[in-house]
């Protein structure tokens, strides 16, 4: 079977490139990655000799590029991870995140139609549903309302209403996901779980969020790539599957679980204003990719998360170039301010 992962070079994309060489024998791979700052091949330096991967740069908006290479490499399946992902940057720079996230969707899916991709997976997120009260008894299924509140999770709606607009409209066979938090090895350290982790290790402050009670669902990034991978080889065209663990944690318990792990104080908790927008809670009914499917998370939690915090100890090559860079540095200078 032939995949074409666009944002392969991403936290979650890396990971799916890995397991679909690694769990099909016969999988070919081409990896499909703009290289914005999130983008790093450095994630996939033990695939990068395979001779069934390639890696092209481009994209998802160029549509003309796109079809060449679809009728080049002749994909059974275009995986769609490509995206602007992060909330806090939303907020600063809003327009890049309709460009990349709807606009590009749309392009990506243009192309797809032209091309005739026979089948095309987009990975999306469990808060294009918006967010649940922190004592909410129900949880979101597929067919709750989308109700976005960021310019993240509101990108992310469009780019599911665009999906789907090509499914209705052009009848381009399409299934999507959407997943609540993942985490796991190669996660930019933005995000809370490895930039708490690498601070700790370099002797810096944790900066929680003051709504440090919100609560979040937590799903190991290999467990989402294994049911990715069962949609799109089962799951049913112009249907969407909810993805999630189940397991929740605040903001505060990962906080303390990091710092057990590394056996560290409470010194080193900073709390920090909310975002403008800070969603409360998450929190997906999966029971349709676990009953339809047969899919189930093989992670248990405290073992993914002491594997986790191990793997940023053990591999500083892989973060202390991104955390130095300039480009990082720029970004990060004063964004944290204490409360
Ligand atoms: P990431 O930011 O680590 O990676 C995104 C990748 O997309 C990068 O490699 C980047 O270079 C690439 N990219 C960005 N714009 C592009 C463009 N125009 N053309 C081609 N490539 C481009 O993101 P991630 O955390 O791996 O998330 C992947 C997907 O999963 C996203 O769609 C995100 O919305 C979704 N998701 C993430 C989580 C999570 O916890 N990280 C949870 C649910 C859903």
């Amino acid at each position: 079977m032939k995949y074409v992962v666009t944002g392969g070079a991403g936290f979650i994309g890396s990971h799916f490139v890995r397991y679909v060489l690694q769990t099909h024998a016969d999988a070919q791979v081409l990896n499909y990655d703009l290289l914005t700052y999130a983008g790093n091949l450095a994630n996939l330096k033990d695939v990068e000799n395979n001779e069934r991967y390639t890696f092209v740069k481009g994209d998802i908006g160029d549509i003309a590029g796109l079809k060449k290479l679809f009728t080049e490499f002749k994909p059974d399946v275009v995986v769609n991870f490509a995206a602007e992902s992060h909330n806090d940057r939303g907020e600063d720079n809003p327009l890049k995140f309709f460009e990349t996230n709807v606009l590009g969707t749309a392009r990506l899916m243009q192309a797809c139609r032209e091309a005739e991709v026979p089948r095309v997976h987009h990975i999306s997120t469990c808060e294009v549903f918006g967010d649940l009260e922190l004592d909410a008894l129900e949880a979101f299924s597929e067919t709750s309302r989308y109700a976005p509140k960021t310019p993240y999770n509101a990108s992310k709606a469009g780019s599911d209403h665009a999906v789907m607009a090509y499914y209705h409209t052009f009848k381009v066979p399409v299934t999507i996901s959407n997943c609540a938090n993942n985490y796991g090895p190669y996660q930019y350290p933005e995000k809370l779980i490895p930039l708490f982790v690498t601070n700790a290790l370099e002797g810096k402050k944790m900066p929680l969020f003051k709504s440090s009670k919100n609560k979040r669902e937590w799903t190991h990034v290999v467990d989402h790539c294994a049911a990715v991978d069962l949609i799109v080889r089962k799951g049913r065209v112009g249907e969407s599957y909810n993805i999630g663990s189940g397991v929740e944690k605040t903001v505060e318990e990962i906080t303390d679980i990091i710092l057990a792990e590394l056996g560290l104080g409470q010194e080193y908790k900073e709390y920090v204003p909310d975002r403008l927008q800070h969603d409360k809670r998450y929190l997906l009914d999966s029971s349709k990719v676990r009953a339809e499917l047969g899919w189930t998370p093989t992670y248990d939690f405290a073992v993914g998360m002491a594997e986790t915090v191990q793997w940023y100890k053990e591999n500083e090559w892989w973060w202390k170039p991104i955390k130095s860079g300039e480009l990082y540095r720029k970004y990060y200078e004063g964004k944290y301010k204490r409360v």
